[in-house]
C-alpha cells in the first residue's frame, strides 16, 4: 500500500475517480484547440470530411486518420521549421531542438513543459534530492526536458549530460546525489566504473528512460547496486507519456494526454492484451497532436493499481512498428520472441522464419542453435515449443540447427514469403 507522504505528492489527475471520461474530454479539448491554432490538424480533419464539435470522445477521434511520426520529417521540410504543427510562431518558443529523424522538437515556456515532475514523483524523488542527470543536454531535448522536472519538484540537478564518465562519478560522490536520471545501461556503466575508482555512488533512487529495461538488468541494479529503478517513457514530440509507480508492472498514462493502442495495419484499438501502436493526442498549447503515431507498440494493462492511480497502464515497450511480421493473422514482433528465448542457457542464437506452406498457408519456423556442450532433446523442444507459442500467440515449428547456421540477422523475424506487403514497414 501507498505511504501518506506518497498519496500527497499526487495531482488530482492521478486519482480521478472517473479516468475514461477524463479521457473522453482531454480528447475534445485537443481537437478544438488543435483546429483552432495548427494548419495541420485543421488540414487533416477536413481531408476526413470530421467536425470538430463532432468530437466528444476517445471513440471519437476513430474517424480521424492517423499522423505518423516517420511522416513527420517530410511535413517539416515542406512547411518548416514544424510542419505547419505549431499554435505559434517559432520565435516564441523557449527553445527548438533536433531529434535524429531528423525531426525538429519545439520547447514552450511553461515549467516543465513535458510534464516529466509526475514521474520523478512517482518514482520517490521528492525536494532536496540531488539528482545526477545524464542526459543530453545539446540538440536534442532530453537533458533539459529531464531537468525540468526535477527542477519543478525541488530536487538539485547536476547536468552531468553524456560521457565524462570519471568526472560524473566524482561529482555525484562529492555532492553526495541519491539520484540518477537517463538510460539504464549508462546507470550500470557509472556504477561499475566507480568500483573500479574504488569510489561507492550514493544513488538510492533512479529514473530510467529512453532505452529499454530488461529485467536482468532491472535485477543488478536493485539487488548488486541497491538503486531502485524506476522507468518512465515519453518522446520528445509528446513530452512524458507512461510512468512507473512503487508497483512496477506497467506505465501509468500520463497526464494531459489521451493514449489510443491501435493494431497496425487497420488501426482498430488493440484489445486486452493484443499489441498496438502507441497514439497520442494532447491539447498542449504549443504543440498540440491529434493522433499521433509515435512508432512505438504496447499493450494494455486496464487492471485496476494498488497504488491508487487510476489511469490504466501500459504493458511496457513490446517494439517499433516496422518490426513486426504478420503470421496467420497475429503480428509477431522480434521483443516477444526475445522474451520467450533469450537468456536460455540450451539456446545459443536463433532466427524465426515466416514461409508459405503447400496449401499456402503461413508456416512459422523457429530456427536454433543449441548452446555449445546442450543437447535438444525432445523434451527441451516441446518446453521451447510453448514458451514461444505462448509468447508470440502463434504455435511455431522448432528447428534445431547446427552450429554457425544462424548467420546474419540472429534475434530476427524473416519474412520469407513471396514480396506481399507483409511486413508493416
Ligand atoms: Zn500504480
Amino acid at each position: 500500500m501507498a505511504v501518506m507522504s506518497d498519496v500527497l505528492h499526487r495531482s488530482p489527475y492521478e486519482v480521478h475517480p472517473d479516468w475514461p471520461a477524463f479521457q473522453d474530454k482531454l480528447a475534445e479539448e485537443a481537437v478544438t484547440v488543435g483546429c483552432t491554432n495548427t494548419r495541420e490538424i485543421r488540414a487533416r480533419l477536413t481531408d476526413a470530411g470530421v467536425w470538430p464539435r463532432h468530437v466528444r470522445s476517445v471513440a471519437d477521434l476513430g474517424a480521424i486518420p492517423v499522423l505518423e511520426k516517420d511522416d513527420l520529417p517530410e511535413l517539416q521540410a515542406a512547411h518548416p521549421p514544424f510542419g505547419g504543427m505549431l499554435s505559434y510562431r517559432a520565435g516564441t518558443l523557449k527553445r527548438i531542438y533536433r531529434s535524429p529523424g531528423p525531426i525538429n522538437d519545439p520547447q514552450g515556456d511553461r515549467e516543465d513543459f513535458w510534464r516529466v515532475a509526475p514521474a520523478a514523483s512517482a518514482a520517490g524523488f521528492r525536494a532536496g534530492d540531488v539528482v545526477l542527470n545524464s542526459f543530453s543536454y545539446h540538440l536534442t531535448p532530453g537533458g533539459l526536458m529531464l531537468d525540468a522536472g526535477f527542477r519543478k519538484l525541488g530536487c538539485t540537478v547536476i547536468p552531468g549530460g553524456v560521457g565524462n564518465t570519471a568526472a560524473q562519478i566524482e561529482v555525484a560522490c562529492a555532492a553526495g546525489a541519491t539520484g540518477y536520471a537517463g538510460t539504464p545501461q549508462f546507470l550500470l556503466t557509472l556504477l561499475e566504473r566507480a568500483v573500479e575508482m574504488e569510489r561507492r555512488l550514493p544513488f538510492r533512487r533512479a529514473l530510467v528512460t529512453g532505452a529499454p529495461l530488461p529485467p536482468s538488468l532491472r535485477a543488478r541494479l536493485q539487488y548488486e547496486f541497491r538503486v531502485d529503478v524506476y522507468q518512465s517513457y515519453g518522446t520528445a514530440d509528446a513530452g512524458t507519456l507512461g510512468y512507473e509507480c512503487e508497483v512496477k508492472d506497467g506505465w501509468h498514462v500520463a497526464p494531459e494526454v489521451v493514449i489510443e493502442l491501435l493494431v497496425p495495419g487497420d488501426d482498430r484499438p488493440a484489445g486486452d492484451g493484443e499489441t498496438g501502436q502507441v497514439v497520442v493526442t494532447s491539447p498542449n498549447e504549443v504543440y498540440p497532436l491529434v493522433r499521433f503515431g509515435t512508432g512505438d507498440l504496447s499493450a494494455w494493462n486496464r487492471e485496476p493499481c494498488s497504488c491508487g492511480r487510476t489511469s490504466h497502464r501500459l504493458a511496457g515497450f513490446l517494439g517499433r512498428v516496422g518490426e513486426g511480421v504478420k503470421v496467420k493473422g497475429m503480428f509477431v514482433h522480434p521483443r516477444e520472441l526475445a522474451a520467450a528465448l533469450q537468456g536460455d542457457p540450451v539456446v545459443a542464437r536463433y532466427q524465426a522464419v515466416v514461409t508459405e506452406g503447400a496449401g499456402g498457408e503461413d508456416v512459422f519456423t523457429v530456427r536454433v542453435e543449441a548452446a555449445p556442450g546442450c543437447e535438444m532433446g525432445d523434451e527441451v523442444l516441446v518446453a521451447l515449443e510453448a514458451r514461444i507459442r505462448e509468447a508470440v500467440k502463434v504455435r511455431p515449428v522448432v528447428e534445431v540447427v547446427g552450429a554457425g547456421e544462424v548467420g546474419e540477422g540472429a534475434g530476427e523475424v524473416v519474412d520469407g514469403r513471396g514480396g506481399d506487403g507483409q511486413t508493416l514497414t
